[in-house]
């Protein structure tokens, strides 16, 4: 591997050995108890139990501690890399209280997950025998944990993707800083030995196919997340340097990165934009600014992510947006105009830009990273499913559609994290369980 793309895969959190895990759980308090769950478990949209799989280790039973945190999360050992853990487990640790840095969580948990995915330990424990059965529509964090709850109820289970390769946006979307592909294979090996039937490079479309689909499936998860960037309409969006965050991060995770400027001009306020200007200073840009058309304080970016993007260098615009990407065939310059948030009748701030305010930021390459389109055609396809302000209409409190064959969770619903998408993998699992056995 070139020292470029050694830099580029560099970890964020690296494993730590058998010892300095051991010496990091002994840091925990093991608190709370049956009637109080600990505040960092309660912090765990999986609800792993942190300070009984931290104990195992503590104990040197990091086998223990694998099985416990894979029995809350059967994609325990990708959360540990890519979950936002200052805003959840690390962020609720009662030890920030005490003016003490809080235990490392997710280290510990990569430990725990490690000592037992690399032997393919996990048995999900399949009951077959279940005639009826579910089609998974989408291989991602939400529909690989609810085929791997239903297939433990029995339910034939098949899984549908449009790619090649299991994983969604964790395998497509996540910068390889976070995590490239392994644990993936270990994580979905044990799905496979139970009965989970996968159909790659198949997409689902149509009104043809959902019919077909329907007749076939006694219920049906839409797990289906986004659709490609949005594009801003901005003239000399098509010159070359000018990229997609999606396929600047498909470059990289093949290990073939692109072809990169000394300065770098990223577009857009959300923890993509973060990961491709983070990104883009390990393959050697020297400059990379990013703009973002409202304040610091409404990017949807956590706040803690934005502040180790500055300690890397990363300069910020705010109240800015692109209005021309200009060169001849190349890239030269981002030209880009001030903003300012300006309030509706009922109060809500919208970017507007002040006349004449425009500047211009030299660059060779751009990355527009401004989010995805939401996967609106599914309207068109299944009776009864609607989008409202690009998210899936669900009812209440529910993974269930206003069609009551389908269940849906992930990105499509809403931004969420992939342990958030995890989630919503489980209570489909169970709302799925529940209508298929007549509880509902
Ligand atoms: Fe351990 Fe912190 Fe969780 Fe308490 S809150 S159990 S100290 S990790």
């Amino acid at each position: 591997m070139s020292v470029q793309l050694d830099e580029m895969f560099r970890e964020l959190k690296p494993p730590l050995t058998a010892f300095e895990a051991q010496k990091e759980a002994s840091r925990c308090l093991e608190c709370g108890g049956p009637y109080a769950p600990a505040p960092c478990t309660l912090a765990c949209p999986t609800r792993i139990d942190i300070p009984r799989f931290v104990s195992a280790i503590r104990r040197g039973d990091q086998d223990r501690a694998g099985h416990i945190v894979f029995s809350s999360n059967p994609l325990a050992g990708t959360c540990a890399r890519v979950c936002p853990t200052p805003v959840m487990c690390e962020g609720a640790c009662v030890l920030n209280h005490v003016g003490q840095r809080p235990v490392a969580i997710a280290r510990l948990q990569r430990n725990a997950a490690h000592a037992v995915s690399n032997r393919a330990a996990i048995d999900l424990v399949s009951r077959r025998g279940q005639s009826r059965r579910v089609a998974i529509i989408g291989a991602g964090p939400s529909g690989l944990t609810c085929a791997a709850e239903l297939v433990q109820h029995g339910y034939q289970v098949t899984i549908y993707d449009q790619n090649p390769e299991p994983g969604g946006l964790v395998r497509y979307a996540i910068a390889p800083y976070r995590q490239r592909v392994a644990p993936l294979p270990d994580e979905i090996e044990p799905l496979t030995r139970a009965g989970v039937q996968f159909r790659f490079n198949t997409r689902v479309a149509g009104r043809d196919a959902f019919s077909e689909l329907e007749k076939e499936a006694d219920a049906i998860f839409l797990g289906v997340g986004l659709g490609q960037d949005m594009e801003l309409d901005v003239p000399g969006h098509r010159l070359f340097g000018v990229w997609q965050a999606l396929p600047f991060i498909r470059a990289l995770k093949s290990g073939r990165p692109p072809a990169i400027g000394r300065s770098t001009v990223v577009i857009g306020g959300g923890n993509t934009a973060l990961d491709v200007a983070r990104e883009a200073v390990r393959l050697g840009s020297e400059q990379v600014t990013v703009i973002y058309r409202r304040d610091r304080h409404s990017m949807p970016a956590y706040d803690y992510e934005v502040s180790e993007a500055e300690a890397e260098g990363i300069r910020f615009h705010w109240l800015a947006s692109p209005v021309g990407f200009l060169g001849e065939a190349w890239l030269d310059a981002v030209e880009c105009q001030y903003q300012e948030l300006v309030p509706d009748k009922v109060g809500r701030f919208f970017p507007e830009p002040v006349p004449g305010a425009i500047f211009r930021l030299p660059a060779d390459t751009a990355i527009m990273a401004v989010g995805q389109v939401a996967r609106t055609e599914l309207e068109q396809w299944i009776s009864g499913i609607r989008f409202d302000h690009g998210r899936l209409v669900m009812d209440a409190d529910s993974t269930r559609t206003p069609n009551p064959k389908y269940f849906a969770g992930g990105d499509a619903v809403g931004g969420v994290s992939v342990v958030e998408a995890v989630q919503w993998g489980k209570r489909a699992a169970e709302d799925i369980h529940r209508y298929l056995a007549g509880e509902d």
